[in-house]
Order: C-alpha cells, then sequence, then structure tokens
C-alpha cells in the first residue's frame, strides 16, 4: 500500500505528477515573499540572479542526478522486487495507516540526517556538498541548491531505505517532496518573531537553526544536521543555541564569492 492510496481524491489527480510539485511551487513562491517583506539578512546577491542560477542547479538535477540514478537502478529494483514489497507493513500492521507513514516518515528524517552527516565526514561526499555551503546568502532557492553527484549517490544511499522497509519509488517521491517542504522552510532568510521560532523549534528546523549550519566556522557548521525535526540534533548533541540576529558569516572560507554556476559544478576539491 502506497501513501497515496490512503487519499483516493488525490490519487485521481495524479498527486506525484500535478498537485505536489503545484502545492511545492506556491510553497516557495510563499516564502520568497515572506523573505521580501521580514528578511533576516540582507542579501548581497540579486533575487533573479539566484532564482536563475539555483533554480538551473534543480533542474539539472532532475534530469541528472534523480534521473540517472532512478533510470540505472531504481526502476530496475522496482521490476524484481515483489518479494520484498510492503515489508514495513510485517512490522507495523498494527497501527492505523496514518500513523504508521507518520512514523515511517520519522525514520525516513532520521535517514537523511545520517546522510547529511555522512556528508560533512567523508570528504568525497562534501566535495559535492560543498557546492550548497558556497552559497554566501541564503534563502528559499539555497534550498534547491545541491550538485547532481550529491542527488546521485543520495539516491544510492535512499535506496538502502526502500529495500530495507520495501517500500515503493512513490513513497519516496512523496517523502521527498515534504523533504523539499521543510529544506525550503529552513533555507528561507525569514525573520521570524523569536517567540514563534522558539515555539516552532519545539518540533522543527526553523531558519535561524539552520542558518548556524551554514556558517562559515566549521564549529558551528558542524550543527543542525536536520531536515524536518529537531528531534535528531537534540539527541545526538549536534544543536546550538539560537541567536536573535545572527552575526556569523555565510558560505565557505576557500570560496570568498559564491562561485559562478558552472565553477560551482566543477570546483570538486
Ligand atoms: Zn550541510
Amino acid at each position: 500500500m502506497t501513501i497515496s492510496s490512503l487519499l483516493p481524491f488525490f490519487n485521481s489527480f495524479h498527486i506525484e505528477k500535478a498537485f505536489i510539485p503545484l502545492f511545492l511551487f506556491f510553497v516557495f513562491l510563499f516564502f520568497t515573499f515572506l523573505e521580501w517583506r521580514f528578511p533576516l539578512r540582507m542579501m548581497t546577491e540579486k533575487k533573479r540572479y539566484r532564482l536563475l542560477k539555483n533554480g538551473g542547479y534543480f533542474f539539472l538535477n532532475s534530469f541528472l542526478g534523480r534521473g540517472l540514478f532512478i533510470s540505472l537502478f531504481l526502476f530496475a529494483i522496482e521490476y524484481r522486487w515483489y518479494d520484498w514489497r510492503d515489508l514495513h507493513q510485517q512490522y507495523l500492521h498494527f497501527l492505523p495507516p496514518l500513523l504508521m507513514w507518520l512514523i515511517l516518515y520519522l525514520c525516513y528524517d532520521l535517514f537523511i540526517y545520517s546522510w547529511h552527516r555522512l556528508n560533512h565526514r567523508i570528504d568525497f561526499l562534501f566535495a559535492f556538498h560543498q557546492l550548497h555551503h558556497a552559497d554566501r546568502n541564503m534563502d528559499v532557492s539555497t534550498g534547491l541548491r545541491f550538485h547532481p553527484g550529491e542527488y546521485f549517490f543520495s539516491y544510492a544511499f535512499k535506496s538502502i531505505f526502500l529495500l530495507a522497509l520495501g517500500l515503493e519509488i512513490k513513497d519516496l517521491f512523496l517523502f521527498d517532496s515534504i523533504l523539499l517542504f521543510f529544506s525550503f522552510f529552513q533555507h528561507a532568510n525569514l525573520k521570524m518573531p523569536l517567540s514563534l521560532e522558539h515555539f516552532l523549534g519545539q518540533i522543527f528546523i526553523t531558519p535561524r537553526m539552520h542558518d548556524i549550519h551554514h556558517s562559515i566556522e566549521s564549529v558551528e557548521m558542524n550543527s543542525y544536521f536536520g531536515t524536518s525535526f529537531v528531534f535528531w540534533d537534540k539527541l545526538f548533541r549536534t544543536q546550538k543555541p539560537i541567536k536573535s540576529q545572527p552575526t556569523n558569516q555565510l558560505g565557505l572560507s576557500k570560496f570568498p564569492e559564491t562561485p559562478s554556476f558552472l565553477s560551482g559544478l566543477f570546483s570538486l576539491k
């Protein structure tokens, strides 16, 4: 059983193909509007240029990173794995379906937390992940700024999660869509009232938290690896106190300026 089978209404509208991309597009526009009204930091780069550049990485990833890996590997698994399918139901069949999917998403978020930590621990993986951190500014478009190599290897890693739980590719796409929603939120250059940020920060990763992860200082960068929930940073002690107005510089010291579109792709040392 897939998540969308819980929602026959959305199923009939081809949830993955139409509703979710449209919803995420409006979420992106909504955060862009809020950033314009309530910015946390002054930007040193034109918004238009950032949208073009970071949006360009996103389109490249959709075809190269994710597309290449899925066409090479995931569909091959999908074709042959009927014996493994629905394995998660054997573990969690006693739960109401909605609760089961919530628990699976929590597990997925923990899995992504581990993947993010690995990206910072292993030099080979950081060579791709640095494109994301080389951004000297941060806004909602930074949530789209990933190297196709990082996408490719992340899908290799995610396939372990799929196989271990017998999930289907469209379950993964839905999980990734939820993840993208949280990625937009945590990267938003958004000055929320501190009380609201503290309230949301009990459960979710907030913009001021993720701002610390994008700091040029390595001690700060090695904190807040979470994407959706803050539980994993609390549990593994990678949490730091947030600042009402960030004073840290963003980016990587090896890139005094945000690299251009192409040099970002090819500077892998
Ligand atoms: Zn990172």
